[in-house]
């Protein structure tokens, strides 16, 4: 029986709940007298002040819920839970927004019962109830939306909201060792999937820094990106066939290496984020862990000649594994650098030969633009160091909070340090939340010779914006995620020290102004966080009208009665 299931059944709690407000899990939270001796000290190195008063979070016994509108059917009910818990847990994603709201007992848009599908004809009966009831479905994956993906938010025409968490259908289905291809079911998260491929000596290498609990059905609704910083950074690049069940049937596509028959099924299922139907497996391509790895930590006095540096590398064809530059204050708040350079943390790896010459190459490259290069773990003795690759633990079972900020060392170190940062991010932020910083990210895509006006105008936009509201900045870091020949996907971090209780206004405020900032300047509202609801102003701006109409069409089709996720990507045809 599916783990989560023997819990509901038995009405004991036999595994561990998810934190219904932050990230994790219950037992991973941090207590009270944590969170308070960490505040002061954190809000010194951020730059947010003196004099943190910490706030606790409204316990779920104190949150008031919105009554159910409605009751799950008879023939679903032993696969569904409409208490507190498990209707608390889903209302809403994990964007800085949800959090708050969650940590102040806020949660009136709850679904009015959970679904957990141990199969796949569970969630076509879902479906097929959810149509007749006029009920809106919301698919479920880890929850780690941040861009208000899972919010059952859905207007007064919809007789209620249910949502269907997909956790119970995790399991690696088939290996294709010839072929190096794995059948995944779409509600296994990270640790989960790499376990059960490390079973077979593989990986799917995409460790996008929600990894922990986010899973396969979500990566593929969202267009995650992951691991590798150049040529394959998106999860469709890994996706073979994709099958997906929508309100009118099955969508399938063929298992091929590649396809020019026409507008890719598969592609268009990802990014559809839970508007055509409800994902439930994928043929995925898998490869044995890199027996050779590099790993180096670059120096450069400042962003724009690490920039120069980072597009020369993008277009050199070396395409290396890992290779995001980090600006100087970004540096200093994770504790990988002290200020005053950026920092560019490069990697190359393969399954099959050394990686000494194209890493050669590229610190002859970064040597060039002036950067001063540590390289750590070496040739095929690295091999099994977790230690040197970006994703580090990999979380693969840990299950565990992970630990500080690093050394604080530049260079090897620094490698190790912004890795360990990179997953503790998620923890750090719940306490940022309880001791009133505001803290968002803007992740966009833009190309090389407007980058500098970009970079310029969302840096301005933002401090301004934090003047504006009234917020005490922090400041506004910048680093790439991802980097391609013709141009960087910048991320761009905003932290400041909100007035307690208008944490919220003043957050919206900065994001209306930002985003505004990222359209104008020519960038996409999202380089990998997907639209969801909260993106929907600037995605339909910055999307065709043609195109829209297609969506809209193609959604009719599938979902004549708009119960899939409405309000996310696209309006339902009325
Ligand atoms: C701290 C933090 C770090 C993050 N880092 C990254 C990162 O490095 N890279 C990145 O790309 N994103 C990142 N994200 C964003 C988020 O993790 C991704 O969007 C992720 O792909 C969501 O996966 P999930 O399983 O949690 O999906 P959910 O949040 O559950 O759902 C996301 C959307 O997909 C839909 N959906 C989920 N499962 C299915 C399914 N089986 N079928 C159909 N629709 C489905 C939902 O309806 C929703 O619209 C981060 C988020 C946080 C909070």
């Amino acid at each position: 029986m599916p783990r989560r299931l023997a819990a509901i059944d038995s009405g004991l709690v036999v595994e561990r709940r998810r934190n219904h407000w932050g990230w994790g899990y219950e037992d991973q939270r941090f207590s009270p007298e944590q969170v308070r001796a960490a505040a002061g000290g954190l809000a010194a190195h951020l730059g947010l002040g003196e004099g943190v008063e910490v706030e606790d979070p409204v316990a779920l016994e104190d949150v008031r819920l919105p009554p159910a509108r409605i009751r799950p059917p008879a023939d679903l009910a032993e696969i569904c839970a409409d208490d507190a818990h498990a209707r608390a847990s889903h209302a809403w994603g994990k964007s800085y927004a949800d959090v708050v709201r969650g940590f102040r007992g806020s949660f009136e848009h709850a679904p009015d019962f959970v679904v957990y599908p141990r199969e796949e004809h569970e969630v076509e009966r879902v479906l097929e109830w959810c149509a007749a009831a006029h009920v809106a479905a919301i698919p479920y994956g880890g929850g780690t939306s941040v861009v208000g993906g899972v919010r059952p938010e859905v207007d007064s025409s919809y007789n209620g909201a249910i949502t269907l968490d997909l956790g119970a259908l995790d399991q690696v289905r088939e290996i294709d060792s010839i072929s190096r291809s794995a059948r995944i079911q779409a509600g296994a998260n990270g640790p989960e999937l790499e376990r059960q491929l490390g079973e077979h000596g593989l990986t799917l290498r995409h460790f996008p820094q929600s990894f922990e609990l986010a899973t396969l059905g979500g990566w593929i609704a969202t267009r995650a990106a992951g691991h590798f910083a150049t040529v394959w950074t998106h999860i469709e690049d890994f996706v073979e066939s994709v099958r997906a069940i929508t309100p009118t049937g099955a969508w399938e596509s063929r298992r091929l290496p590649g396809s020019g028959a026409g507008v890719s099924p598969d592609r268009m299922l990802a990014g559809s984020e839970g508007t055509l139907g409800v994902i439930t497996e994928a043929w995925v391509r898998v490869q044995p862990r890199p027996a050779h790895r590099r790993s180096a930590g670059v120096v450069f006095d400042d962003f724009a000649r690490g920039t120069e540096c980072v597009r020369e590398l993008s277009q050199s064809g070396l395409n290396p594994a890992n290779c995001r530059l980090i600006d100087q204050r970004e540096a200093k708040m994770t504790m990988v650098g002290d200020g005053s350079s950026a920092l560019l943390v490069l990697g190359f790896e393969s399954t099959d030969h050394p990686v000494d010459a194209p890493m050669a190459r590229a610190l002859e490259i970064c040597r060039e633009h002036g950067g001063e290069a540590q390289e750590r773990g070496s040739g095929a003795g690295s091999a099994g160091g977790r230690g040197d690759s970006v994703e580090g633990g990999g979380g693969a079972g840990e299950g565990s909070r992970r630990g500080g900020a690093g050394t604080g060392d530049r260079g090897p170190d620094a490698v190790g340090a912004w890795r360990q940062t990179f997953f503790a991010a998620p923890y750090l932020r719940d306490v940022f939340v309880a001791m009133g910083a505001i803290s968002e990210t803007f992740e966009t895509a833009i190309t090389w010779e407007r980058f500098p006006a970009l970079h310029e105008r969302v840096t301005a936009t933002a401090e301004q914006a934090m003047r504006e509201v009234g917020a005490q900045p922090g400041g506004v870091s910048c680093r790439f995620t991802h980097v391609y020949p013709d141009g960087p996907a910048p991320y761009f971090t905003v932290l400041a020290k909100g007035r307690r209780g208008e944490e919220l206004e003043q957050w919206g405020a900065i994001k209306r102004a930002v985003s505004d900032a990222i359209i104008a300047a020519g960038g996409t509202i999202t380089h990998h966080h997907s639209v969801g609801r909260d993106h929907r102003p600037w995605y339909d701006r910055q999307r065709p009208e043609p195109f829209a109409a297609a969506l809209r069409g193609a959604k009719a089709a599938v979902d004549p009665r708009g119960i899939m996720n409405p309000g996310v990507l696209v309006d339902p045809l009325r």
